[in-house]
């Protein structure tokens, strides 16, 4: 179930380089962000120093990486990628902090998941651009200040909210990654198609964006699992029917639903009426962990408006009945 999961595996990582644009104007949608991103980089650029810092927020897949290698690239400014889980100690960020050279980008994903020791560090690093090192241990530590070169941090989380406040307040700019539109996500299969020598006609790009679920990252893996069928069994021509046939091969169906979350729908309507039902039974019924139900399948399935939670339990949506093809029960008469 991993083809449907915004996280990157190996082989997307491999592959992602090559599919990522290097320019502002080369990213697909996100037009609020991409404006905004332009203005603060133009303006930078006027002026000759480095930009403010940069937050971007949004779930995972929706192009965090790519938009930040894009600002070093506009910039002509190297990049440093890192990330918050990276970072358990203060003396970590330290030796990366005083390493960076002038206008350097700094990548800094999952910000959310650094280290509180570390997290202070960084509040003065980008207001002042200075850190003060610790050295020694107990009474006798003393801080010895640190100057850096004029950077820019650009963070990446997938929950903003969880920032605190003080953290939050330092970034100049704050772009909010949405799900993408399906003409968008058509648009981002047919240039990685390009870039992957992938023979494939509109009807074929939209049959993939439609079941992408907003997000490019998934729209490629896609992409690259038809792109395996059309060469197996045709001539390598990614149609509608062939992109229809192949994603059926890998359950995935035309709302790009998966196993997973038809089973779960299919437990709802089938064996509980719709629901409502609680969330541990559910799970039993599919044979999953409540978690797993939980964050893995409901997610999707909410954020399609196939389901609902309830203080009473989960229920489910007349969509849902009309995705799966069948009829709600009468309700009985009064
Ligand atoms: P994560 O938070 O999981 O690291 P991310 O938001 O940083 O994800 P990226 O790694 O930047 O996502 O993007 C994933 C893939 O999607 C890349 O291969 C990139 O090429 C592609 N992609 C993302 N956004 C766009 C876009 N706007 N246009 C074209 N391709 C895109």
């Amino acid at each position: 179930d991993r083809l449907l999961t915004a996280s990157a595996d190996g082989e997307d990582q491999a592959v992602e380089a090559a599919l990522r644009p290097k320019l502002l104007d080369e990213f697909i949608g996100q037009e609020r962000v991409r404006e905004q991103l332009s203005l603060v980089l133009q303006a930078a650029r006027k002026r000759g120093a480095a930009p403010d810092h940069v937050l971007l927020s949004g779930p995972p897949g929706l192009g965090k990486t790519t938009l930040s290698m894009i600002i070093a690239a506009e910039l002509n400014a190297p990049i440093r990628i890192t990330s918050g889980p990276a970072i358990q100690h203060a003396g970590d960020l330290a030796a990366i902090l005083s390493s960076l050279t002038e206008g350097e980008v700094l990548f800094l994903d999952e910000i959310h998941r650094m280290s509180r020791p570390a997290e202070e560090m960084l509040y003065m690093a980008m207001e002042d651009f200075r850190v003060d090192v610790i050295v020694g241990k107990g009474p006798g530590a003393t801080a010895i200040p640190l100057e850096l070169p004029p950077f820019t941090l650009v963070g990446a989380t997938t929950r903003a909210g969880l920032l605190p406040p003080p953290l939050r307040d330092r970034f100049g700019f704050t772009g909010h990654m949405e799900f993408y539109a399906p003409a968008e996500l058509e648009r981002v299969v047919h240039r990685s198609a390009g870039l992957l020598d992938v023979e494939i006609d509109p009807a074929g790009a939209a049959e993939i964006a439609g079941r992408s679920r907003g997000t490019p990252r998934i729209a490629n893996r896609l992409l690259r699992r038809v792109r395996d069928f059309a060469q197996v069994r045709h001539d390598g021509l990614v149609s509608r029917e062939i992109a229809a046939r192949a994603l059926e091969v890998y359950e995935v169906d035309a709302r790009g639903l998966d196993r997973l979350d038809r089973a779960v729908l299919e437990a709802l309507l089938k064996l509980f009426g719709g629901g409502p039902v609680g969330l541990s039974t559910l799970a039993v019924a599919v044979g999953e962990e409540a978690e797993t139900v939980e964050e893995v399948a409901e997610p999707f399935l909410v954020r399609e408006g196939l389901l609902a939670r309830t203080p009473r339990g989960r229920i489910a949506t007349a969509a849902a009945w009309q995705h799966l093809g069948l009829t709600p029960p009468q309700a009985p008469a009064a």
